[in-house]
């Protein structure tokens, strides 16, 4: 990889490194629980999604961990379950990948994914 690409890679993953930071969805946890028992349906809703999109920071920020570890040791774009080079096209749309497409469906149908929910958080 090229040393001016790399740079920029660098900048995507430490400024979605920082976005995840932001956004910590904890605070929003606890607030849910002390809440009138007559909304307790749409909290443990709505707490469901809070646990969900925590999980897939989470998910998320380990990706994105991993890829400026694998930046540093040039092995960025390279899949990290069959070695296989990622589609560039790929790279770009998720920077944080760490897995080619096909090691990615696996991944997915295997369950261990969360998926992603649509969920925008109250002002
Ligand atoms: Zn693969």
């Amino acid at each position: 990889m090229v040393q001016e690409n790399k740079h920029e890679v660098r900048q995507q993953l430490l400024s979605k490194l920082e976005e995840l930071t932001r956004r910590d969805s904890r605070e929003e946890l606890i607030r849910e629980r002390c809440n009138d028992p007559m909304d307790q349906m749409q909290n443990r809703f709505e707490m469901d999604l809070t646990i969900s999109v925590i999980n897939n920071d989470w998910v998320t920020r380990k990706a994105v961990e991993t890829a400026l570890k694998l930046l540093e040791i040039d092995e960025y774009g390279i899949c990290q379950d069959c070695g296989a080079e990622i589609n560039p096209k790929r790279l770009e749309a998720i920077p944080w990948t760490t897995l080619c497409v096909y090691c990615q469906d696996e991944y997915d149908c295997s369950g261990v994914a969360a998926g992603r929910p649509s969920y925008s958080r109250a002002a």
